[in-house]
């Protein structure tokens, strides 16, 4: 089958909606759909009913590209593939979401974390293409990040949980104790959008960019990026979400992650064009749902 012939279903499964699209890339979305997150079986069957009625018009999906929240399993020779992990979030653990489209799809079907797809939609579309070696990271309610490693998307032993590493926290300057039910003032735990609400009492669009909060913000934001810098050895840091795409927020990560990394990366990119190295995504808020597409492209080669 020639690939013009080819078409793609993407879903990114996010913790409120589901989007679902059909096609081959930004400039090819036959449909696409939004649909509110409830209990997987009926959020997954709504996918189902989506991609069913489309295909009456369309034709046959050639493959499926699933971008979710986790932590889920997506490795496919693990016993548990497929699945949503131990989750905070009512009813979706251990759901076999991949299985649950697998029983009425009989495609290709590639599974992989929300940010790892947005990774891969940033690389194949926008501010990654050509480059072996970056992260995506997306702060919004929680924080989570996508490495692409030599060429590839990067799983490990299950996959990275960027938002979950520790950073220096002064409670002099901040006494906010955090809001990771795991592990209290992790990154996430300080610098999600949850935390930026429960730590000022009200909405992150809400502050003006005056605000402390941006300058506590930027802070954590570039202990993590150094860190992702000094072990991951990234060319580029695309950073997404709802909280990361405040305009006025990119220029401070930036200055404060090339004081912390203080020359030790002696890389130009960094010493002189930090701004071709701290960047928001290509795809704007598009990276999700076409990196799903993306993921289904990649599932058939
Ligand atoms: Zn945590």
């Amino acid at each position: 089958m020639k690939n013009n012939h080819r078409l793609y279903g993407g879903i990114e499964g996010g913790g409120t909606k589901f989007v679902c699209a059909i096609g081959t890339g930004p400039d090819n979305i036959r449909a696409e759909a939004r649909i509110h997150t409830t209990a997987p079986e009926e959020t997954i069957s709504q996918v189902v009913d989506f991609f069913k009625h489309q295909e009456d018009s369309l034709g046959k999906l050639s493959a499926i590209g699933f971008a979710c929240f986790g932590p889920l399993d997506p490795n496919p020779a693990s016993p548990t593939y497929g699945c949503i992990l131990p989750t905070p979030k009512p009813g979706w653990a251990g759901a076999n979401v991949v299985g649950m489209l697998r029983e009425v799809f009989d495609v290709p079907i590639a599974f992989d974390t929300d940010v790892n797809g947005a990774a891969l939609g940033e690389w194949r579309w926008g501010k990654a293409q050509g480059l072996q070696n970056f992260i995506y990271l997306t702060i919004g309610t929680g924080i989570g990040g996508g490495a692409f490693v030599e060429g590839k998307l990067l799983h490990g032993l299950i996959h990275p949980e960027m938002g979950h590493i520790a950073v220096k926290h002064d409670i002099d300057k901040d006494s906010f104790e955090g809001a990771c039910p795991f592990h209290g003032d992790c990154f996430e735990g300080l610098a999600s959008g949850l935390a930026i609400e429960k730590r000022w009492g009200r909405r992150s669009n809400t502050l003006p960019p005056g605000h402390i909060a941006w300058e506590l913000e930027a802070e954590y934001i570039a202990q993590a990026l150094a860190s992702y810098s000094f072990v991951l050895s990234p060319q580029r840091i695309i950073i997404g979400g709802g909280v990361g795409s405040v305009p006025h927020l990119l220029p401070k990560v930036r200055k404060k992650t090339r004081e912390l990394i203080n020359g030790y990366i002696h890389s130009p990119v960094i010493l002189e064009n930090i701004e071709s190295y701290i960047v928001s995504p290509g795809l704007g808020n598009r990276s999700g749902i076409l990196g799903a597409i993306a993921l289904a492209e990649q599932a058939l080669q």
